[in-house]
């Protein structure tokens, strides 16, 4: 068959190179200049530092089977997430663990007594938490959640942690020892020469055609036997039953000699600070030796037409809208949708690269039968 695959990030390329390997046509295309969609990483010509273009994005895994294909097509180095947080004039360590909480009140306890101390705090009496702030209040108690949680959430997603699903903050631990990784999988770590050159590698295959700063074409369709369209989900329809909600982010850089914060990513707790952090790039490689630096303060406001599109805001009227861009997307024969963009969901690399194996292998099982999708 010959596919036609709109958008060069993981899901496309993960997925091109397994119908490819398996004898189908796959053309990839994108509007970007450069494939891996929002991981893709640049040297930056004048410091020679790795930079995480649209964002830092840290690889991490529990799906063995994942870990082996990324690391099939790139060297990963071992690099752990350690992210700070300047709140109320004070650097704490995140995610909250027991330095942070003894460090916060002044404390030296053990894991018990902090456990006991936390539970304490907490507000025992909310037991099924459904919004961002009842996780909080739930599980950290109102000063943690004010320092930490509070202030950063609404700069992150302009809204009320109140209209915010306690989904969001389960992404985070919380921790009574000391370990300060951000993320709890088993298996971390950083392309050696980042995620551009690992996606180039995925789509090296002498049955893709990769066509980059090409924008998608309604009348592309007439030449394939079926479209893969990891764009946004409301953008195939043109928006016609109006647009999904997004959070986008701008990104203010700028350079610096020697190491300018001491760490990859600093977070601002305080809702008087406008950005809600700084990444310093190099600290991302820290294999690599550079004398200068590059950094960008991240800033978080609502998506506009002509906007990236990064976080789908997925709230109440966005849900509705949604299911009837879902029922829409099912009726359209010929075109899958995939990905975080045409699934509108908020995945991590790793959730999105199972999903592309998984949808590939379903796509040949079912080839295997009558040959047709
Ligand atoms: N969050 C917060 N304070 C922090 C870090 C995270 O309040 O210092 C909240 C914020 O609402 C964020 C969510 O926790 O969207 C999930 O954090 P994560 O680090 O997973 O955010 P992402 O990777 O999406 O930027």
């Amino acid at each position: 068959m010959d596919f036609l695959m709109v958008g060069a990030g993981l899901s496309c390329a993960v997925m091109g190179r397994k119908l490819a390997e398996a004898g189908h046509r796959v053309t990839v295309i994108d509007s970007r200049d450069h494939v891996a969609g929002n991981c893709h990483t640049e040297r930056d010509a004048d410091t020679g530092v790795l930079v995480h273009v649209y964002g830092p994005h840290i690889f991490h895994t529990d799906d063995e089977e994942v870990w082996d294909y990324v690391n099939h097509y790139t060297t990963f180095l071992p690099y752990k997430n350690r992210v700070k947080s300047t709140t109320q004039g004070q650097v704490f360590s995140l995610p909250v663990n027991l330095h942070t909480i003894n460090q916060f009140f002044g404390k030296t306890m053990r894991p018990d007594e902090a456990r006991a101390f936390i539970e304490d705090q907490a507000d025992t009496s909310i037991d099924d938490p459904q919004t961002f702030e009842e996780q909080a209040l739930r599980f950290v108690g109102p000063d943690l959640y004010e320092a930490f949680f509070k202030g950063y959430t609404e700069k992150q997603w302009g809204c009320s942690p109140t209209e915010l699903p306690a989904s969001i903050l389960k992404r985070l631990p919380v921790r009574f020892n000391y370990d300060d990784n951000y993320f709890f999988h088993r298996f971390q770590g950083m392309p050696e020469d980042g995620y551009t050159p690992m996606v180039e590698a995925i789509l090296d295959h002498r049955n893709i055609t990769v066509s980059l700063s090409t924008p998608y074409e309604p009348s592309m369709r007439a030449d394939h036997d079926h479209v893969v369209w990891s764009g946004p989900l409301d953008g195939y329809f043109d928006y016609d039953l109006g647009r999904l909600g997004y959070r986008t982010l701008d990104f203010e850089r700028f350079t610096a000699t020697g190491d300018w914060q001491g760490c990859a990513v600093m977070n601002y707790g305080d809702r008087d600070v406008p950005f809600t952090r700084i990444t310093e790039h190099k600290h991302f490689a820290p294999w690599e030796e550079h004398e200068g630096s590059v950094l960008y303060r991240e800033y978080s406001r609502a998506c506009e037409p002509g906007d990236i599109p990064y976080y789908p805001i997925r709230m109440v009227e966005e849900k509705a809208l949604l299911a009837d861009y879902i029922q829409k997307a099912e009726r359209e024969t010929g075109v899958t949708f995939v990905g975080r963009l045409g699934t509108y969901r908020y995945l991590d690399m790793d959730v999105t690269i199972r999903e592309a194996l998984d949808i590939a292998d379903g796509f040949l099982a079912a080839l295997g039968g009558d040959g047709r999708l």
